[in-house]
């Protein structure tokens, strides 16, 4: 039986195995369809196309795009998209550039709180020419022993209203989905469960994204509770969304669950591959 987890990361943005890493460590968990899902970011699908091709792992193009919406920050991720896409590659580019300016400005609030030299030290988390995310702040902070673990970080520095937290206008909704629609790709709703909306809220999220064109929603995702998860499928049911299964594997040690072991998607929906050839 197939076993298809659609969305984790590689050091491309801020997971902690390489693409070539992450494909071995999938192929040993016994996955058999991945789609490698970088924030932002389509330069690690080359060298996993190639790992996962002598591993008997079928390999998806994806991404995982940042996205402003009413204010909160939404992940879509695109699945089957063409990575050579000029317009893709052009959005893609304009958010890791923004990515830059704040992390300037994280830096510059830590800075305020007596916190030093994070720029530097988040960049070379990073890794030269590599993307920037709070993620590789959070392993510096560990790093420079102010909290125990990424988790607590978080909690205590990267979020809305604490120290090292920096506003930010990521893409629109709309710009997301077509981009991804427009690559060839399918569109899908990252971790639905994770985002503060009240119930009109996600209505009206939902019913616009699907509008855009937007076609599945993260029904299991290692955030989400079973009831999340059955909460999900309904609304996936109901809007005739298609449902995604995927890990948001960051790495050993750093995620709540390992690459594909997650539950099975519930019966009552239509799989996001239900139409893929492999
Ligand atoms: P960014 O896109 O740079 O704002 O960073 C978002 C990433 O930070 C997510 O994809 C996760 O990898 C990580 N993240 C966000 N919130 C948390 C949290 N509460 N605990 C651990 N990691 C988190
Ligand atoms: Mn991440
Ligand atoms: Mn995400
Ligand atoms: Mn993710």
């Amino acid at each position: 039986m197939d076993n298809i987890d659609l969305h984790c990361h590689s050091t491309v943005s801020d997971g902690l195995l390489t693409p070539t890493q992450l494909i071995e460590h999938a192929a040993a968990r016994g996955v058999t369809v991945l789609a490698l899902t970088d924030h932002d970011d389509v330069g690690g699908l080359e060298e996993a196309r190639q790992a996962a091709a002598g591993k008997n792992i079928t390999f998806v193009n994806g991404v995982e795009i940042s996205v402003g919406w009413r204010g909160q920050t939404l992940h879509i991720v695109g699945l089957g998209i063409d990575p050579d896409n000029p317009e893709l590659v052009k959005g893609l580019s304009s958010l890791r550039e923004g990515r830059l300016v704040r992390a300037r400005n994280i830096a510059v609030q830590l800075d305020k709180f007596g916190i030093h030299g994070s720029f530097e030290g988040a960049r070379s988390q990073a890794g030269d020419g590599h993307l920037i995310g709070r993620m590789h702040f959070a392993r510096f902070l560990v790093q420079q022993g102010y909290a125990r673990d990424v988790k607590s970080v978080f909690k205590k520095y990267l979020v809305k209203g604490k120290p090292g937290y920096a506003p930010h206008l990521w893409a629109p909704l709309s710009d997301a989905v077509g981009w991804i629609r427009r690559s060839g790709g399918r569109a899908v709703i990252a971790h639905p469960g994770r985002y503060k909306l009240g119930k009109g809220a996600l209505e009206e999220l939902l019913l616009e994204f699907r509008a855009l064109g937007g076609e599945a929603i993260e029904v299991v995702t290692s955030s989400h509770t079973p009831e999340q998860s059955l909460v999900f499928a309904r609304h996936a049911q109901r809007l005739g969304l298609l449902a995604s299964r995927g890990s948001d594997f960051h790495g050993p040690g750093e995620s709540y669950l390992d690459l594909g072991r997650m539950p099975e998607l519930p019966a009552m929906c239509v799989p996001v591959w239900h139409d893929w050839k492999h």
